[in-house]
This record gives C-alpha cells, structure tokens and sequence, in this order.
C-alpha cells in the first residue's frame, strides 16, 4: 500500500469467525495499525499445547509501515499472543494502566521488557500514530479498563468498540457513558467494528452490582468453608468477593498465580483500595470453618488450577468437606461442560455444596446482549456495521440485528479479508494470508507443522518404531528392533513376533537392488507394518523404520 493509498482498510487477522484470537488491522495512507494481539486455549485438536494465535506473516511483511499495536484491555484474547510474537512485528505497544501492567508482566517474564516500546496511554486519552487519530472510550466490561478506540481518518471514524457492555453499575470504571456514544453519533461515525460474542442473549449483559447483592444473599448463613471461583481478570468481581467475605465475616484466602497476578496489578493502578487483607494459606488451616472465603483460579475446571487441586485434595494447607460450598462465579465456556461436569462430581460426592450460575444468580457476562446492542446502535449510528469476534453463526445473527436497527450496511468479515470501507459501504478488496501459529514446548510453529499431526496420529492411533540393520547385499542382518507405543495387542509377545515377520518379510519379497535403497526398504516395511496392525488391531499407527548398514551399499 502506498502513501498515497487513500483508502481506508480492515483486516482481521483473527477473530472474525471464532470467539478468541483477536487480531486486526487497519490501513490508511501506506501506513498499518494493529488492535489487539491475542491467543486462544488450544484444545483437543493440538494434543499438548496449551495455546494458539493468529499467524502473523502478513504484517511480518508490513512491519517497517507498521505504527503501532493498540490494545484495548488486558483479557488473554487480546494481550496473550504479545509475548510470543511481538518479535515478528516489532512495534511499540499503546495500552492504559492497567493494562499495560499485565503486558509489562509479560514481556519481563518472556525478557523483553527493554525491547518494547510500551505507551501507557491515560483513561479517555487520545494520541495521533501517522494518518490514524485515536481516542480511547471506556466502556465496562469483564475486567478493568475496558475501551473501544474512535479511529479518525482522512476518510472517516471508525468506532472499534473492543469487547464491552452496558452496565448502569459496573463497580469499576465508568457507569455507561451513554451521552459520549451519542455525541460521536452527532460527530458521524463511518463504521463501528464491534463484539458478537453475546448476540444470542435477548436482553441486557446484567449488572456486577447486582451480582455482589445477590452473592452476598448466597453466602449468608453458611456454616462451612466458602470457596468463590471466577476469572482472575474480573477485577469487579473480585472487589465483591472482598465485599462478601466483609458481609459474612469472613477471611479472604487468595488462591492461583493468576489470582495473586491480577490483585498485585489492579492495587499497583489504583483499582481493589477496599480489598481485605489477605490471610496466609496456612494461617487459614487453623481458623473455623465458616470464617473462610477462599477466592480461587479454575472456574473452567483447568486440571492444573487451584481449585482443582483443592477439590482432589491435594493442597498442603487447605481442604474442602462436607457442608462447605463452592461458588462458580463464571460462565461455563462452550467445550468446558465435560470437565467441569467431573469437578462437580467429585465435589458433589463429597457432599460440598455446588452452586453455578444455573443454580442463583452469581454471574453476568462482560459482553452486549441485543438490548445493549440496539442501544449502541441508536447512539453511535455508524452508516456500516462490522461485527466481529464471534464465530460464524454469531456474526451473521449481529449483522442481522444491526440491520434491524437501521445500518444499510453490514458486512461478515472473515479472517484474511482486506476489506475497504468507504462512503459507499465495506467490500472485500482481497485477501491476506491467513493461518494459525500453536505454542508447543517453547517454541513457536505453524499449526499444521508436521510434528503435531505425528502427535495427533501417535495419541489416536499409536506408534510402532522398527529398527532393521542390513548386511552390505541388503538382506538382514539380525532380527529387527521393534519398540510398540499405545497399541492395544491382548498378547503383546505374539504381536511383538508378527510384527518382526512383517519386517522380515517385506525384505525378502523386495529385488535385491531395491534392497540396496534406504527409502525403498523404509517403505516397504513401514506399509507392511501398518497393513498387519489394521488386520490385526483395526489400528493405523504412526510408523517409524530406522535403517542401519554394516557395511555401504555398492551400486
Ligand atoms: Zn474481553
Ligand atoms: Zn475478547
């Protein structure tokens, strides 16, 4: 894109089409502007890694026109991926306070502390990055300062609302700045690029006020241990469990790194001022029972997380019996039903009381359900509408809504879709490469590396490695080595001998000069080997064939 380019781009890299993952673009006048640069959990599909991002190729290739990654708040879907690929595109980071607290944990934890130029932009600041003017908008949300971004540009504002909802008493920051939203519906705005993930509640987010009162409600009367879980980065929501455990006279117990992360950040820019002193684990141990309320990680039922750890009883201090009561302050996350289904189980059968959002009212979601939407709408006016984070289905039902609220123009972007917005409305003008990079060990690798779809296939199917040594004619030289992984063989020695048959076999039917080719004889036996474990087990495992020579083939 040249300087001269006046056209006024979108690119979602990720996010458009998925829930996570959250990076996009803008272009303007030769020059790129990212916001937000995010990682999802990996899942089932990518066996062993725990996180995915959107591949950042594209904007590798356009870093020296690259201004700027402006963050709008500091979920994991927006700020996760920087550790990981920042080195990529190389760019100095915009965020406000708190935000940029948890970024700065970040990047000394992955050392780059003194590498990233980090701008602590001011709550509501404003800052221009070449032809790009931007205004953050605080907005509440599931974690402290939440912001939309007003994008001006030559050729119009673009409202980014970020992720966010309405909120007449959000406990931490602004109360819904309705009269803001309308004035930059006066001003005029181009296009509002906006959250979906919600689109399918039909009434408002909910309050966080209202679920401290009805929290409180829950917890009074309780004569056991009181053990609150939700997201750590609620930092709303962890002022109230202070205010509940205040209510109920009760000690707060602080459980989970990413507990202990977010209290420390949200104190360290002026957030959590009434917070309780918090009691040591082992202090807690020798206190009764209903004097506790321990506030804790794992609300997704994470194997590894504190309360995890604490419903298997394996903490060192603290344990749970019958009569306490754990609290699923959190919504249960689509994929999450199987695992949280087993930690309910095993609290259920040591008779601890469970309570989540099914049971009273102990949530409410950081996102716009269509009340909150059609408000945005009628304030903000945008003459196009862009919906994005949200899968498919949430995209296209947003889309639909806001045409329903009078935007003639609403576009389903895609990832990889360079879209341009102008007067006349928002087109697919091309396509960027798109794809998806997986954090495996330490290292950082596209998804579809070859080694994951080894792993794939060893974890479903198995894994057989043989290790045949050839005299210098081609013809074996000793038994083949046979190592079997995860086959389910009821007799594993006679399988073992048939495996070797196999080997022995596929030699002996090749031509002796094709004996004499490492490859040839690698798979000759490797299809060999696998056409015995279908026949044999119903099984296609993952086949290795090492191949050693005494002495080098002559040709
Ligand atoms: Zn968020
Ligand atoms: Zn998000």
């Amino acid at each position: 894109m040249s300087k001269n380019d006046d056209r006024l781009l979108f690119l979602p890299l990720g996010g458009s089409g998925e829930i996570g993952m959250n990076l996009n673009l803008y272009a303007h006048k030769g020059k790129w502007l990212m916001v937000d640069c995010e990682m999802s959990f990996a899942g089932d599909h990518f066996p062993g890694v725990d996180l995915v991002f959107p591949d950042p190729t594209f904007i590798e290739r356009e870093k020296d026109q690259l201004l700027g990654l402006v963050v709008t708040h500091g979920h994991e879907d927006h700020i996760g991926a920087i550790p990981h690929i920042w080195r990529r595109f190389e760019c100095p980071i915009y965020a406000t306070p708190f935000t940029a607290e948890l970024i700065t944990d970040k990047l000394a934890e992955a050392g780059l502390l003194d590498e990233v130029a980090l701008h602590i932009v001011e709550h509501d600041g404003a800052f221009g990055l070449g032809p790009f003017t931007i205004t953050y908008l605080a907005l509440a949300h599931s974690t402290a300062e939440g912001h939309g971004l007003v994008i001006k540009t030559s050729q119009g504002t673009v409202f980014h609302t970020g992720d966010w909802k309405l909120d007449p008493n959000p406990l931490i920051g602004p109360i819904c700045p309705s009269d803001k939203l309308k004035a930059l519906g006066d001003e005029g705005v181009l296009a509002m690029v906006g959250d979906s993930t919600n689109v399918f509640n039909p009434e408002n987010a909910g309050s966080e006020l209202a679920v401290r009162d009805s929290l409180i409600k829950v917890c009074e009367g309780r004569t056991g241990r009181i053990v609150l879980t939700t997201f750590a980065s609620n930092v709303a929501r962890l002022d109230t469990a202070g205010e509940v455990a205040r209510a109920t006279g009760r000690h707060v117990v602080l459980l989970g790194r990413s507990m202990q992360r977010i209290t420390k950040a949200a104190k360290a820019t002026g957030y959590l001022k009434n917070f309780p002193d918090v009691l040591d684990e082992e202090d807690a141990s020798h206190i009764p029972r209903d004097k506790i309320l321990i506030l804790c990680t794992g609300c997704q039922g994470e194997n590894r997380a504190a309360l995890a750890r604490i419903a298997r009883n394996e903490h060192k201090h603290l344990t749970l019996a019958a009569d306490d009561t754990v609290i699923f302050s959190s919504k249960i996350i689509p994929g999450n039903e199987l695992v949280l289904g087993q930690l309910f189980n095993v609290l259920a059968s040591n008779k601890i009381n469970v309570i989540t959002e099914k049971d009273a009212f102990v949530h409410v979601s950081g996102h716009p359900g269509q009340a909150d939407l059609k408000d945005m709408y009628d304030w903000v006016r945008p003459q196009i509408a862009i919906p994005v984070h949200g899968e498919a289905r949430h995209l296209l039902a947003h889309a639909a809504l806001a045409r329903g609220c009078g935007i003639n123009h609403a576009l389903v972007p895609a990832n990889g879709d360079i879209i341009e917005i102008n007067q006349s409305g928002a087109h697919k003008v091309d396509d960027a490469p798109v794809g998806r990079m997986i954090l495996d060990g330490d290292q950082v690798i596209p998804a579809d590396s070859p080694s994951i779809g080894d792993r794939r296939r060893a974890s479903q199917q198995g894994f057989v490695t043989a290790s045949i040594v050839l005299e210098e004619d081609g013809t074996l030289a000793a038994d083949p080595q046979l190592a079997v992984l995860g086959l389910p063989a009821r007799e594993p020695g006679i399988f073992y001998d048939q495996l070797m048959d196999a080997c022995e076999l596929a030699i002996d039917r090749m031509k002796p000069k094709q004996r004499l080719n490492d490859g040839n004889v690698e798979e000759g036996v490797r299809v060999s080997l696998r056409r015995l474990c279908r026949a044999q087990l119903g099984k296609n495992p993952g086949v290795a064939v090492l191949i050693s020579r005494l002495e080098e083939p002559v040709y």
